[in-house]
């Protein structure tokens, strides 16, 4: 229970789009495709319980996902054998398999990173390269955040699918403080819409420091990632209700966000922000004086909730799942609740883009091209929209509040990731990797990503092109075909695949050669006895 997932969000719904797919994808006959081939099974046909949740950790799944539930519940049924293994059968896994669609669509590499492997190990490089960047200092105006350890390190990513990516310190509970107000302004935008929210808060970045006494010409906010602007939107949120009502909802639609975990609350912290809250008081009296709140609002209610959001606490686990749903249009990738509108999404990731680094915020959209807020615990959560969720945490800030290894990791993965909002996706840009492009379908269809694929020996990508139904035996133009290229290219892992799964060695190419021909020539004896199946 190391993250918490100890019940299901509140209203867990299937949304109707997903319900729509579900029903699309059982009329579509998984159990013909050969995924079992994609977990290495033994001679006699069976895999181990252990394998199979090392190709699922291969393919980013945590253990905790809640999505596994049925088939941790499936599996428990299995007996278990002297050594301790439960042996899991063809029929048993392609079912297994098909009750869980996002499992048949991860093994088919239909997911928004295909070669996650190959994405993780950049994201550990980042993360090494970026350890040794030590300078700033933790925040020190209230006791509790002088005394966490300096030198904590965590990067979680979440990807729209679910999957998911931990180095360092990312089961360390840290409070949100001001990463909460982007949240804070989604519910606002839920609860009353975009026009009388900014009835009381504007659009545009301040200029000036995040709690500057100061207000924009009409007397109001200058945005709501300010500390005015955020106290202006939690008094917008459940103004009816009663106090602890609206914090419960506050609360829920964090459960909601990162997918069943409940966050927990710092009193000490929110004591000593309390009585430490002065230029808050100062600003919530100031915007009074001004007219810009709605009437009838109980000021000191509004700061104190205000206050409590800031004193939530979360882990970066937790926090890369929240980010994760707002990187697919507020629908959670674990519960697949629709948690907030898109409309409310693109609302508050564009306020993100422009307003969320404090007084970086020009300079982080310049250079990282992402929507992002930071907060003074030390944590950065980053979307990149359609694709994930990123949390870094790590208290060392810089002068003007932001986490300086969060920076310097958002600047490295841009660099490295045509992540950036205006990297072109129609052309390559210096040596910036696309991990959403499929390794071989950039340069043509299935069929010539299977040659392709065979010809360079990957054999990874052979299966999981098999997987999807590709032909075995389907040729390119000049009717050469996967077997032709893996005899040429000597590719014996891939030829022994091929043969063991029925591809046909006495196809002609256009020049009358077959791949059994080929070998001939070739005097390999070893290939000449994988295509006689020997
Ligand atoms: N609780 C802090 C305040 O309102 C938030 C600080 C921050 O993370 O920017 O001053």
């Amino acid at each position: 229970m190391i993250n918490g997932y100890v019940q299901k969000a509140p209203n867990f719904v299937l949304n109707e789009v997903f319900n729509q797919y579900y029903e699309s994808m059982k009329s579509n006959n998984i159990k013909h495709k050969p995924i079992w081939n994609l977990f290495d099974p033994t001679k006699n046909g069976e895999i181990s319980d252990v394998t199979f949740f090392e190709k699922l950790t291969d393919l980013g799944i945590d253990r905790e996902d809640p999505r596994l539930e049925s088939i941790l519940t499936s599996l428990k049924n299995l007996k278990v054998n002297k050594d301790g293994v439960r042996k899991i059968s063809k029929t048993v896994l392609t079912d297994l398999v098909a009750k869980q669609r996002f499992l048949s669509r991860l093994l088919e590499g239909e997911n928004i990173i295909p070669d996650f492997q190959s994405f993780r190990k950049e994201v550990k490089d980042i993360f090494d390269s970026t350890k040794d960047k030590n300078g700033g200092k933790v925040a020190d105006y209230i006791p509790q955040l002088a005394k966490v350890d300096p030198d904590l390190y965590g990067v979680s990513i979440c990807t729209v699918d679910g999957q998911i990516i931990e180095f360092g310190d990312t089961r360390k509970r840290f409070t949100i403080q001001s990463a909460s107000k982007p949240i804070t302004y989604s519910i606002a935008l839920e609860e009353h819409g975009i026009e009388k929210v900014h009835q009381h808060v504007g659009k545009e970045p301040s200029g000036q420091r995040f709690n500057e006494l100061t207000l924009n010409e009409d007397g109001l906010p200058h945005n709501p990632l300010i500390n005015a602007g955020a106290i202006m939107c939690s008094s917008l949120i459940g103004m009816d209700q009663h106090v602890s009502e609206r914090y419960e909802n506050y609360q829920r639609s964090w459960i909601q966000l990162n997918g069943g975990a409940i966050p927990t609350f710092s009193n000490t912290v929110y004591l000593s922000e309390k009585s430490t809250a002065d230029r808050n008081f100062a600003l919530a009296y100031f915007m009074r004086e001004k007219n810009a709140f709605p009437p009838n609002i109980n000021l000191h209610e509004s700061l104190d909730f205000y206050l409590q959001c800031c004193s939530t606490e979360i882990n970066a686990a937790q926090f890369a799942r929240v980010a994760a749903t707002y990187a697919n249009a507020g629908i959670n990738p674990f519960s697949y609740e629709q948690v907030f509108k898109p409309e409310t999404v693109k609302n508050t990731l564009s306020m993100m883009s422009s307003c969320g680094m404090y007084d970086f915020s020009g300079e982080f959209s310049f250079s990282v091209g992402l929507p992002a807020k930071s907060s003074v615990s030390g944590v950065v959560w980053i979307v990149v929209p359609n694709v994930m969720g990123i949390c870094i945490f790590s208290p060392r800030l810089d002068k003007v509040g932001n986490s300086i290894r969060g920076i310097a990791f958002a600047k490295e993965l841009v660099s490295r990731f045509n992540f950036h909002n205006f990297d072109s996706l129609l052309f390559e840009v210096g040596k910036k990797i696309d991990p959403r492009r499929k390794k071989y379908e950039s340069k043509v269809n299935e069929t010539m990503s299977l040659i392709f694929a065979a010809s360079n020996g990957d054999l990874d990508e052979v299966k999981r092109l098999h997987a999807i139904g590709v032909d075995l035996n389907q040729g390119d133009y000049d009717n050469r075909t996967a077997l032709h290229l893996a005899v040429a290219e000597k590719q014996f892992n891939v030829l022994d695949y091929l043969i063991q799964n029925g591809a046909d060695t006495g196809t002609k190419d256009r020049w009358g050669a077959t791949p059994l021909s080929e070998a001939k020539k070739l005097k390999d004896k070893n290939i000449e006895s994988i295509l006689k199946g020997n």
